[in-house]
């Protein structure tokens, strides 16, 4: 039994059922496809048929109109498809991307306008990533997202496009701000047809004009809001997460277009005589068209592989996407030029030549990332998976490339079962599992670090412990390929430093989706002054913005304001033009929370004893590092409308109050969770903090030490000596 047909056992019937329609369409349109194809036109009519047909909306939810069918029956639509003409396609695919996409994450208001019309065939769509200055290195678009009242503004090019030449719909990706990078790129639904957009002239992509490759330009062109697909943070992501799947479709069609190369080849070389013997029995013809059907099973075994991993996030999906696009984008076009060879100078000609076939192989190469991306990212997994091929015969060691030890704050526990702490120097062959390893440049001091090295909380489970809740520094290894060596990154959270090693050492290995990519304009040492404390003030900011708080509502209350949290809200709150009240319990350092921005300092006693329901209405929201009496307190005290983003509890953990705030002042209360909080929420925290966290407050009250140190100002820190953030030098 070949691959394909084993794959297709595993079918659930209605995707076999689906396939078979598929193929059964392009047999009954081979007049035409063949057509539009010596015409050289987009094959939109063909494209709107299938959809009528059904055959549109692969993977959309039936509850949105579409079949519900699994990332296989798309993988097995390209290969038919691309069996009748790889043209009709590669449209074919990138319009039901584009739907998906939209059912997938489109608003409401989004579903609503667009995806009826796209299900049934009345619209055709496209996705726009590339430019005429940006491809394989995508980060780098130029084309521009404008906020204004109610929506967006769009300028920029597009090149080299899908169904372009005479679709109605594109998905534009977009930069909103530059300077946040990857996490300012947004992505639009953008109606072609609307003043504002011109479709360019016919971009030169030789032989391909039936799939519809062409740019277009937008200027000043308005897009609702609810027209954002992806928001900023979310939209490098999405596009890198459909990247996959891209890739082992464009395998899919390069498995298709070289089997009907062979298939031809085949016949051709049956009837053809030399020599007194049909050419296919010459050996040294046959052994070359051997050659290619074995390529052939080979690239469908890898195609099959990618599909069956697709929906996995990890490492393993990217390299087996890329293994099977790269092997079969080349060998296509090998297997191509081999097919064609046997066909003599029939092969070059029309109506049996497969030079078309040869352009295709080529634009195979490119489409959705070129050979050498696709070398890039599995170059990146090398090491890491030459590594883990000898872990099994060594010692289990996660992937570290180069070999020695380390320096280390160390816990264990003693004879009597009280933690140790020392720092020691370890072996990279005890580093914990993970695919990145760092290279620490700076960490910090957090209570539950002193908490975890002290021993007096159970902060760590799992013994011998690294402790070190975040740490900032360098790649030195990477599995995964959105990680290279060299790129500097930061980490906080995810249970680092409890139930996995952290950052009090001169390394660490961990997962690549717990780390962050450190803003181009912070250094190791300003992320750590900044810390997990400046982080979370920023999660917290953004959640009274999420809610609606805008400065004008009135004064925003930061609670625990002396601590890292509060003193960071304030500077960001004040920074953005809130008013702000900060409430402490050393009034003393009223002058310097003046001088971070508050407005107004409170003595914090008259929040931490229990108070009534609902209070005077003091405050337009609230940011709470205390919780217990002074949570129930403030919410008390919040005015109609208004929220409260929680995420302390230096007062205690309870929360005593009343759901009069709730139902009678539709009050909201935010949980703001700084440890497992999604990687798009981390990145703008972080791009925010970059930009808008004044260089003075992030150096003020700071202390450096060293590693050793850090054993000396643990119990210091938990009996209150120490004042102000404790950064850690893991390399003094
Ligand atoms: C048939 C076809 C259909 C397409 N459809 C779409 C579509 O629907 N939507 C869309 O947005 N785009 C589409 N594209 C564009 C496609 O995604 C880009 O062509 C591709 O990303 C490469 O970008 P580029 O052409 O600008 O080449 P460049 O990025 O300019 O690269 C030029 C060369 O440099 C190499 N190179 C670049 N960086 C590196 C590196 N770091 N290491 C080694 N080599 C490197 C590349 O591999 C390539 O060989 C399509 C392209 C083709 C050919």
């Amino acid at each position: 039994m070949s691959a394909i047909e084993e794959f297709d056992r595993s079918l659930a019937p209605a995707e076999r059922e689906f396939q078979a329609r598929v193929a059964a369409f392009a047999a009954a349109r081979t007049t035409q496809i063949a057509s539009a194809s010596r015409a050289q036109i987009w094959m939109g009519d063909l494209l709107r048929d299938a959809c009528r047909q059904g055959l549109g909306g692969i993977e959309v939810p039936v509850a949105l109109g579409g079949l519900g069918l699994g990332f296989g029956a798309r993988i097995r639509a390209a290969m038919a498809l691309a069996k009748a003409d790889f043209s009709l396609a590669f449209a074919f695919i990138n319009h039901h991307s584009a739907a998906l996409r939209i059912a997938l994450s489109g608003s409401g208001a989004a579903r609503e306008a667009w995806l009826a019309g796209l299900l049934g065939g009345d619209l055709i769509g496209c996705t726009a990533m590339s430019e005429g200055g940006a491809g394989s290195d995508f980060a780098a678009i130029r084309t521009t997202a404008r906020k204004v009242d109610g929506g967006w503004v769009l300028d920029g090019e597009k090149r080299w496009v899908a169904n372009v030449r005479g679709c109605e719909i594109a998905l534009v990706f977009a930069q909103t701000d530059r300077l946040a990078g990857t996490a300012g790129i947004a992505c639009f639904i953008v109606d072609l047809r609307q003043a504002g957009c011109t479709r360019l002239p016919e971009d030169p992509v030789h032989g391909l004009a039936p799939a519809g490759i062409g740019g277009f330009a937008l200027h000043e062109y308005r897009v609702r809001d609810s027209d954002m697909l992806y928001a900023p943070g979310q939209g490098f992501r999405m596009a890198m997460a459909g990247v996959n799947k891209a890739r082992t479709h464009v395998a899919a069609m390069a498995c298709g277009l070289l089997s009907t190369a062979l298939h031809e080849a085949v016949a051709y070389a049956s009837s053809r005589m030399a020599f007194g013997r049909p050419v296919l029995e010459q050996q040294g013809l046959r052994w070359n068209l051997v050659d290619v059907s074995l390529t052939l099973e080979n690239m469908e075994l890898l195609t099959l592989r990618a599909t069956r991993l697709a929906d996995d996030e990890g490492t393993a999906a990217v390299v087996a996407a890329a293994m099977a696009k790269k092997f079969a984008g080349e060998q296509c076009l090998a297997g191509v030029a081999a097919c064609i060879q046997s066909m003599g100078a029939v092969g070059m000609g029309e109506p049996r030549g497969l030079v078309s076939k040869l352009v295709a192989a080529k634009a195979l190469c490119m489409a959705d990332g070129t050979t050498e991306m696709m070398n890039e990212r599995i170059g990146a997994s090398l090491g890491a998976r030459q590594l883990q091929a000898g872990v099994a015969v060594s010692h289990g060691r996660p992937p570290v490339a180069s070999a020695g030890g380390f320096r280390a704050v160390r816990l264990g526990k003693d004879a009597k079962g009280a933690t140790t702490a020392e720092v020691a120097t370890l072996d990279n062959g005890e580093l914990p599992p993970g695919n990145v390893v760092v290279r620490i440049a700076y960490s910090t001091l957090n209570y539950k670090d002193a908490l975890a090295i002290t021993g007096q909380s159970p902060v760590v489970r799992k013994f011998p412990m690294v402790p070190g809740i975040d740490f900032a520094g360098t790649v030195e290894h990477s599995a995964d390929a959105r990680y290279q060596v060299g790129d500097r990154v930061l980490l906080n959270g995810w249970g680092v430093g409890e139930t996995h090693w952290g950052g009090l050492a001169q390394r660490a290995c961990v997962r690549a989706d717990w780390l962050v990519p450190l803003p181009a304009s912070m250094s190791e040492r300003s992320a750590m002054c900044i810390g997990t404390a400046g982080y979370t003030a920023m999660l917290s900011v953004m959640a009274l913005e999420a809610r609606g708080i805008a400065p004008e509502a009135g004064v925003i209350l930061v609670t625990g304001a002396n601590g890292g949290v509060g003193s960071i809200a304030i500077a960001l709150l004040s920074r953005l033009g809130y008013a702000v009240t900060a409430s402490t319990g050393r009034l003393e350092e009223a002058p310097r929370l003046k001088a971070l921005g508050a407005t107004c300092v409170m003595d914090r006693r008259v929040l931490g004893e229990p108070g009534k329901p609902l209070q005077k209405e003091a405050w337009a929201g609230a940011i709470d590092c205390v919780g217990s009496h002074t949570l129930a307190n403030v919410l008390a005290g919040i005015r109609y409308g208004g929220a409260v983003a929680a995420c302390g509890l230096a007062q205690g953990m309870e929360l005593a109050g009343s759901v009069a705030p709730f139902i009678l002042r539709g009050v909201a209360l935010e949980g703001v969770d700084s440890v497992h909080a999604s990687f798009a929420r981390r990145t703008i925290a972080w791009a925010r903090l970059a930009r808008e966290l004044p260089g003075e407050v992030v150096e003020a009250n700071t202390r450096e030490i060293s590693l050793a140190q850090a054993l000396v100002v643990a119990p210091e820190l938990l009996r209150g000596q120490v004042r102000g953030r404790v950064v850690v030098d893991v390399n003094r």
